[in-house]
């Protein structure tokens, strides 16, 4: 597609459909676009909590089921917002049309219910476009190479949007949403926190992968590889929301860009672990095995001939990992088993604090200064997170908040 018909791709989330109404008042924003540009793709998501309901459905009948049929089912949803979409444009006066990922030419990976898009076949669409229609594009959803319907993963609307304006070489994808934008925390959290122009990927990655749920991370990945500029924006407000860019350290003068906090943390301590190679292989392979996510790891070493081992999981995976440990411990020859509820993750995330020293020192002083214990860090380029007691959390964001001038 040449540089003059450039392809607007927007794309709207389950509760920016969830009624007839919230169509039709996300129709007109598509047709208020369409009076200055000529080749719109809009991708949605399944009505509300329709994907959800649909999973429950599933589970009456068998916990893990049939995986093809499951990627039947699931991609329903979707099917039935575009065709409520693309019929209300056309109630409005608007040539609109319904592709599912099928017809989009959306071709995924074989394996079902988290298929990855190999590639789009863009004949169908970019027919479609050239005779003046709106294509309104089914997210989450797309076709093996044996025919059969795909599912890319729950939240995966997002990265459909993005890989189709990577195919149709758009340069922006526009994410319609509940929330205006990406704030420095949770304004429910914090009354004073900021909308941010704009976000690195990077960030974002970290961001999203923190707990801040408006994008999906395997989007901004795929965003970040084909350098498409994601525009997270309200779905029924004008304002400008922030742009997830390409970002250098060198531009931006504030070191933290965004803190999040995730309570229902858990630590686990093994006690008097034998000190040989292999110990701590067993217990995080084995943990890795149950699909236990491990974070924080700590190991010291006791009077030379033993080691503590510590670690932090999340609340949703107490129980299994409270099994798994408990019979690793056995088996390497550890002595005991410490679990610690009641903790909060708190991480500051900023591409500033590449370039600029000070930051994490920074960060332990202000919570050293309030009294709050700090009980484990760990760090990368970009984050630094502490844990801390629970009942010390919403204090702890509020004053690094304000320290890092995120306030301003
Ligand atoms: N409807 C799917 C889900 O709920 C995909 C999406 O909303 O992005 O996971
Ligand atoms: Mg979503």
């Amino acid at each position: 597609m040449g540089n003059k018909d450039t392809v607007i791709v927007k794309k709207f989330g389950g509760t920016s459909v969830r009624t007839i109404d919230h169509i039709k008042a996300v129709a007109k924003r598509i047709i208020a676009t369409k009076e200055t540009h000529k080749n719109i793709i809009v991708v949605v998501s399944a009505m509300g909590d329709t994907t959800d309901t649909l999973v429950q459905l599933t589970k009456q009948i068998a916990s893990l089921p049939d995986r093809r049929e499951y990627d039947a089912l699931l991609s329903t949803g979707e099917t039935v917002s575009a065709a409520l979409m693309a019929m209300t444009l056309i109630e409005m006066g608007h040539p609109a049309i319904s592709l599912t990922g099928p017809q989009a030419g959306v071709i995924t990976e074989k394996q079902h219910s988290k298929a990855k898009i190999l590639d789009v076949k863009t004949k169908r669409i970019e027919k479609e476009l050239a005779k003046g229609k709106i294509v309104i594009i089914t997210g989450f959803q797309g076709i093996n190479q044996s025919n059969d319907v795909t599912t890319i993963g729950r939240g995966g609307s997002d990265t459909s949007a993005v890989v189709l304006a990577a195919s149709l070489e758009s340069t922006e994808c526009e994410i319609y949403t509940d929330v205006d934008g990406i704030y420095t925390t949770d304004p429910r959290k914090v009354k004073s926190a900021q909308k941010l122009k704009e976000v690195s990927y990077d960030e974002m990655l970290e961001l999203a992968s923190l707990g801040a749920k408006v994008l999906h991370p395997r989007s901004v990945e795929c965003a970040k590889e084909n350098n498409i500029i994601l525009h997270v924006r309200s779905s029924f407000e004008s304002t400008e929301g922030t742009r997830v860019k390409e970002v250098s350290p060198m531009e931006v003068n504030k070191p933290v860009t965004g803190i999040t906090m995730s309570t229902d943390e858990i630590i686990i301590s093994v006690l008097n672990t034998p000190d040989h190679p292999g110990s701590a292989g067993i217990l995080f392979s084995t943990l890795g095995a149950q699909g236990v996510n491990v974070d924080m790891i700590i190991q010291n070493t006791e009077q030379d001939t033993t080691n503590n081992i510590s670690f932090s999981i999340h609340q949703e995976d107490l129980k299994t990992a409270i099994k798994v440990t408990t019979q690793v411990v056995q088996e390497i020859g550890a002595k005991q088993v410490i679990v610690k509820e009641d903790i909060a993750k708190i991480s500051i995330v900023g591409v500033g604090m590449i370039s600029k020293p000070g930051v994490a020192a920074k960060m332990f002083k202000t919570l050293g200064d309030a009294g709050i214990n700090i009980l484990r860090i760990t760090t990368s380029e970009i984050k630094v997170s502490c844990a801390i007691s629970q009942e010390d959390a919403q204090k702890a964001l509020e004053l690094l908040h304000h320290t890092f001038q995120l306030d301003q």
